[in-house]
């Protein structure tokens, strides 16, 4: 008999996954399993289209967009709980809790026709390191999806629990690493088990790094072959470009089944075909099995006390790129435990959740209750067999804390305003759901609009940067009246999800306050100055026009990390006072943003940061600088043409500022990677940029020409040649630079 059928309440668990997702089901008496999407598959596709308004979703959406369909989204579960994304499909904008809604939405009726009966609740997983907006956001669209999310559990622990790993007194103590490899992302936790739960101890990844980077090491080594050949570029070709990345990824894959294939390729009229061992394909990626070992080695010297290889009872893993047979020897290899086997790597997350789910549904139900009890009764004659069931996970599933575990607080200035501290609000150890209030003074000086950032800390430091810094919400809409002060009551809540929750009302105001939620940006360090005088304005204004490369040259890592470079790149600026655009550029340039405060429209111009085939070309031909200078309002000077021949373009800034007296900057940051074609003509325009007051920096690395760069800036140390894994850092450098000169 089905015990959860008795209640009228079907739990589910899901793997809700960045690329793909996986449903599964435990009716509490036998193994968990997998249920097929609607076309057969185990994983759908987490890929949401919008086409005549219909939407489709998984299998369909993603056909659509190989076909080349603009309004599909992808890749949204990377945009939980930030208030600042939205897909548009043209005439609409979806949030990424939309489009996990109408994934969820799929999923749950898929599940339901292959189960025969509707699903009411499910365990959605996250990933570890997940705060609380995205768990917040995570649990939002599974109840948009008509699901009662009974709880958002760690994709770490929920592969353990697949795996057979549960909480009891005779394995409290064992720690496992989770190693989770997946098609874009990789991800590694520590997780530890006591009597009564698995906790998960410490995170790492590189959400850069995936088994995408492996098929980019055998395109490489293919394209390389093709030169040689016929000393063509096998990149020149879009199109054919794609169809060898497809090529690639399933020569990786033939290479785990047997240890020599073939790849063939074909572009501009050439064919070229190319054996590739399994030996020679771990050779070409064997710098990226390294970086994934170090990230485990952080992730062991990040717990407390630090961990070594040693303290580990086994390997997990997770994910589809774990299929790669040197993925386990590698771990082997370096961490002398054993790799724990027989688990689908596809399916270990949405499995481990389905047990979760199958338990917490016996817990939430008197009627399932009485039925555990009885089979627990039965269970308990045989202790092997116990051990033996995958349902003896059900009376030992790790528990929620029913405390918090971390005080929470928020930053704020000292009673003497000298210094920021951590002002604590939900102590440690109170039961949780909780909730508490606590009064704060805001300074707000002359402001017109004043806002209230809080910073949501956890942890028990004074010092604010000794805690986690778990988000950021910025409060406006008071009423200042004109006084110089305010006061303010803000709230903080703790529900069962470990998501917190924060409310904030002026004291003796009824007006409600608009709030907004913001990344943490990276840079935090002003918490360890004095406290801002809010007296005074600031009046300088910095605008700064990011030009980036997007020819094919860039394809893969160098699009991502130039993507993640502007966006933390950004972050450093404070938009209230600095307006930022966008230019790509390869063959055409276009102006994706003009100059804008709004961090909205910044992070969808970063969407646009990427390989545009259909729409611009594959070389650096064109003269970016020209769009980049037309994204300024009128010249503030004006420029003698004839001097940009004489001068240099340093020369001509100075020139231009001994002129200029506002205390106005507008700047220029370009990243490329090639070697520009029509190169005087940039440096004209380098120039006359530099003769009206615009500096420029630029960025090269791979192929770019020091040279060229150091022609086209204006400043002295504006030009910097770097390589892909230093790119945020270099970006941080010119950010100081152009903080530095504002
Ligand atoms: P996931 O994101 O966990 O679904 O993993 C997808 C990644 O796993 C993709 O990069 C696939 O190419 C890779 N993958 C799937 N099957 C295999 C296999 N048999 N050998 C190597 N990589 C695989």
């Amino acid at each position: 008999m089905n015990a959860t059928k008795k209640t009228n309440r079907v739990a589910a668990g899901i793997d809700l996954g960045t690329t793909f997702s996986v449903v599964a089901y435990c009716d509490g008496q036998s193994a968990p399993r997998v249920l097929a999407n609607s076309v057969g598959k185990q994983a759908t596709p987490s890929v949401v289209c919008f086409k005549k308004g219909e939407i489709l979703v998984g299998q369909e959406a993603k056909d659509e967009q190989e076909f080349g369909n603009p309004n599909v989204a992808s890749f949204f579960k990377r945009h939980m709980g930030d208030s600042t994304f939205a897909f548009s499909d043209g005439s609409k904008s979806y949030s990424a809790t939309e489009l996990s809604a109408f994934l969820l939405k799929k999923l749950k009726e898929d599940a339901e026709a292959q189960l025969g009966e509707k699903i009411t609740d499910a365990i959605i997983t996250v990933p570890a390191y997940f705060n609380h907006f995205q768990r917040e956001a995570t649990l939002a669209a599974a109840r948009d999806a008509g699901l009662n999310p009974l709880r958002a559990i760690n994709e770490p622990t929920a592969a353990a629990l697949a795996f057979g790993i549960r909480a009891s007194e005779s394995t409290a103590g064992k720690k496992y690493l989770v190693y989770d490899l997946g098609g874009g992302t990789f991800d590694v936790s520590i997780i530890a088990i006591d009597a009564e739960e698995i906790r998960v101890l410490a995170t790492e990844g590189d959400h850069l790094l995936g088994g995408k980077d492996w098929d980019d090491r055998i395109l490489r080594y293919v394209a390389d072959r093709f030169r040689d050949e016929t000393g063509l570029d096998l990149f020149a070709d879009v199109e054919t470009l794609n169809e060898a990345l497809v090529r690639a990824e399933r020569a990786k894959t033939e290479l785990s089944a047997r240890v020599e294939t073939k790849i063939t390729v074909a572009s501009q009229g050439q064919k070229v075909s190319a054996p590739i061992t399994r030996a020679l394909f771990e050779e070409l990626s064997s710098d990226l099995f390294e970086r994934t070992s170090d990230l485990c080695t952080a992730a062991l010297r990040s717990c407390s006390p630090p961990l070594t290889w040693n303290d580990l009872e086994g390997i997990i893993l997770v994910g589809g790129s774990t299929r790669m047979p040197a993925v386990a020897e590698f771990m082997e290899a370096k961490s002398g435990k054993p790799v724990l086997t027989g688990v689908n790597v596809d399916e270990a997350v949405a499995l481990g959740a389905a047990l979760q789910a199958s338990a917490d549904l016996a817990a939430e139900d008197p009627q399932y209750e009485l039925e555990s009890a009885e089979r627990r009764r039965r269970l308990k004659m045989s202790e092997s067999h116990l051990v033996r069931m995958q349902e003896s996970y059900l009376w030992r599933m790790p528990q929620l804390a029913d405390v918090c575990s971390h005080t929470l607080g928020m930053i704020a200035e000292n009673d003497d305003r000298s210094k920021y501290v951590n002002s604590a609000i939900l102590k440690k150890n109170s039961p949780i759901p909780s909730q508490d209030t606590k009064r704060h003074k805001l300074n707000v000086g002359v402001a017109e609009n004043p806002e209230l950032e809080v910073y949501l800390l956890q942890g028990e430091h004074e010092r604010p940067l000794d805690n986690v810094v778990l988000g950021k919400y910025v409060f406006s809409g008071f009423e200042t009246g004109g006084a110089k002060e305010i006061q303010v009551d803000v709230t903080y809540s703790y529900d069962r999800n470990g998501v917190v929750d924060v409310a904030a009302a002026q004291v003796g105001s009824a007006r409600s306050l608009t709030r907004r939620v913001e990344p943490v940006p990276d840079d935090m360090s002003w918490t360890d100055g004095a406290p801002k005088d809010l007296t005074t304005k600031f009046t300088g204004n910095l605008s700064i026009v990011f030009v980036v490369d997007v020819s094919t040259s860039m394809f893969g890592r160098a699009i991502n990390k130039a993507r993640a470079s502007f966006l933390s790149f950004i972050e450093k600026f404070d938009l209230k006072t600095t307006k930022i655009g966008v230019v790509r550029f390869s063959d055409k340039s276009q102006i994706v943003q003009k100059p804008t405060n709004s961090m909205k429209l910044l992070k969808r111009a970063a969407s646009k940061i990427r390989i545009a085939p259909f729409r611009l070309g594959i070389a650096n031909a064109a003269v970016p600088l020209d769009d980049a200078l037309r994204c300024f309002p009128e010249p503030r000077v004006k420029v003698d043409r004839s001097s940009l021949v004489k001068y240099s373009s340093k020369k001509l800034r100075d020139l231009a500022f001994a002129r200029s007296s506002s205390d106005d900057r507008r700047f220029i940051v370009v990243l490329t990677d090639g070697r520009w074609l029509w190169r005087d003509r940039a440096v004209k325009q380098a120039k006359l940029c530099a003769a009206q007051g615009i500096d420029i920096v630029a960025i090269g690395f791979g192929a770019a020409d020091k040279r060229f760069l150091e022609e086209i800036s204006t400043l002295d140390e504006g030009a910097l040649f770097t390589d892909l894994s230093r790119l945020e850092e270099s970006f941080s450098t010119i950010a100081q630079t152009i903080k530095g000169i504002e």
